[in-house]
């Protein structure tokens, strides 16, 4: 697998406290990679890191296996956009000067392709109008144009939709899902929205007090959901007897109600429990979470 981005062993240490311990993260070429963590984990110190914005104490990480202890990672970090932290936006400014001031910043010698970013992130009819009279969304994605030009392939977001309100979270989502698929930009975004999160990330490496406890791509994790299909039914007792005699895992929820940790077919079920005299009321399949999953991993990274 290509990997855009990957750390080796990064440690950061304020004094004595250990920030970031041993860090290894592997962000293929391509993907959209959730970074998941409660307060206070390591994520925004990480990012600073890759970013160049800090120094680790120790370790090393590689943009294209390009190493940050190489003289080439100034020109391998031009490859990285980002919105760290709050997006680097002059208040006073149109959208498109603040993309003009971003081509100076970064010393490129025309405005190519401004219009083309104005037009992906849906600014491109703002005219006149100042970033200062512009919604929370609005800014948010002047940012992500901003951070667009230069043409990075990996884009590092930190907490992206903060604050955002509903429609600003679904512009948001649509505008990364689509650069993601249209220009093939790889992101790094760090949320606590894990739900929303979850409808866009392709993998996820979760952070707990400074360490990667567990990276998993998204088809691995659905693996790991337990579906279980809850039913809600008359005879309690008979339908214990079934689910032995044929061997399916279940748990006795209630007097009424079981869950069943394999996938069944409804009907048969139902049918073949109708012949015992026990009516299935209800049913229900119910599949894990991000969330849930999240923390089940972090309650068992707890009591280690
Ligand atoms: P949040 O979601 O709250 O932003 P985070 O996962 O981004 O949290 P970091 O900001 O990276 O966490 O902080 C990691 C740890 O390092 C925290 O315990 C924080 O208090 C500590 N820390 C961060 N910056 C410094 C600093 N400059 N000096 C001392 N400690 C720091």
């Amino acid at each position: 697998m290509e990997y855009i981005l990957e750390t080796k062993n990064i440690e950061k240490k304020y004094g004595k406290f250990k920030a970031l311990n041993n860090i290894n993260m592997h962000i293929p070429k391509g993907a959209i990679y959730g970074l998941i963590g409660k307060n206070g984990a390591g994520k925004t110190t990480l990012i600073r890191i890759i970013s160049g914005l800090q120094k680790p104490t120790s370790g090393e990480y590689a943009i294209y296996g390009i190493s940050s202890n190489s003289k080439k990672i100034v020109e391998a970090r031009k490859r990285l956009g980002g919105i760290v932290e709050t997006p680097s936006i002059c208040l006073d400014m149109t959208a498109e000067d603040n993309l003009k001031e971003q081509y100076k910043v970064i010393g490129l010698p025309s405005y190519d392709n401004l219009q083309e970013i104005l037009k992906l992130v849906r600014l491109n009819d703002t005219g006149k109008k100042k970033a200062n009279h512009f919604s929370l969304g609005m800014k948010q994605r002047l940012g992500l144009a901003i951070a667009l030009v230069g043409n990075p392939d990996l884009l590092i977001l930190d907490e992206p939709i903060n604050g955002l309100d509903p429609e600003g979270i679904i512009e948001i989502r649509e505008l990364i899902l689509r650069l993601n698929k249209e220009k093939n930009i790889t992101f790094l975004i760090s949320s606590h929205y894990l739900d929303e999160l979850s409808k866009i990330a392709t993998c996820y490496g979760i952070i707990n007090k400074g360490k990667i406890i567990k990276e998993i791509n998204k088809e691995e994790l659905e693996q790991n959901f337990r579906i279980r299909t809850q039913i809600n039914v008359t005879n309690l007792k008979e339908c214990v007897k079934y689910l032995e005699e044929k061997g399916l895992k279940y748990k006795v929820i209630s007097n009424d109600i079981i869950d069943i940790y394999e996938k069944i077919n409804v009907t048969e079920l139902v049918i073949a429990l109708s012949k015992r005299n026990c009516i299935v009321n209800d049913f229900q399949e119910k599949g894990e979470s991000l969330e849930n999953y999240y923390l089940n991993l972090i309650g068992g990274a707890e009591n280690d």
